[in-house]
């Protein structure tokens, strides 16, 4: 079993519900092991539309990473996802952050996720549940990622009703 680490994010209808459907879905797909807290984030790159609520989690999957990228790109197009401008508006955004240690670089998939390392909404979740990840091609762990990070966009934890969402058993 491969472990991975899995960024959620949405700006669109009900961010949180969103995201609690999301992971559930997600979990009929692979084993989850951890859940962040929730986060609000401000939008990075293309300003003009509502705050985003992200979080991250670990799964456990035998899938290979072709494989999970093709079914989360399920899960996004189930839960209503149309992909308009790059970096705007979404119902739900799930990426590939890290796959074990691999390192893969195709048309379709780069992992690690390449703009991991410079988004604090990426980090601060990610940070939470698996700060000594190892990034393959940085040699840093999350939290020193998260630790070197400069600059950011503003991100700030929440508390938010029902969550985490419970994990199967
Ligand atoms: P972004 O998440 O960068 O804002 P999108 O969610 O619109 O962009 O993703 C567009 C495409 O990015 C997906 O169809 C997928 O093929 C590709 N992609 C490449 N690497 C990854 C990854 N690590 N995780 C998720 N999608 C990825
Ligand atoms: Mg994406």
């Amino acid at each position: 079993m491969a472990e991975v680490l899995l960024g959620l994010g949405s700006n669109v209808g009900e961010p949180l519900d969103n995201l609690r459907e999301a992971i559930s879905r997600l979990s009929d797909i692979c084993l989850i092991s951890r859940i962040s807290s929730v986060y609000k984030s401000e939008p990075v790159g293309f300003a003009d539309q509502d705050w985003f609520l992200n979080c991250a989690v670990t799964v456990e999957t035998s899938l290979t990473p072709e494989e999970l990228l093709d079914r989360i790109l399920q899960v996004e197009i189930a839960m209503g996802r149309t992909r308009t401008v790059r970096n705007g508006p979404r119902t739900i955004d799930i990426d590939i952050l890290l796959y074990d240690d691999r390192q893969i670089a195709c048309s379709t998939l780069t992992v690690p996720h390449p703009r991991m390392h410079q988004r604090a909404f990426v980090l601060h979740p990610a940070a939470e549940i698996a700060p000594d990840m190892r990034h393959p091609l940085l040699q840093t762990s999350i939290k020193e990622a998260l630790n070197q990070l400069e600059e950011a966009e503003q991100v700030e934890k929440i508390s938010a009703p029902a969550w985490p969402p419970p994990l199967r058993p």
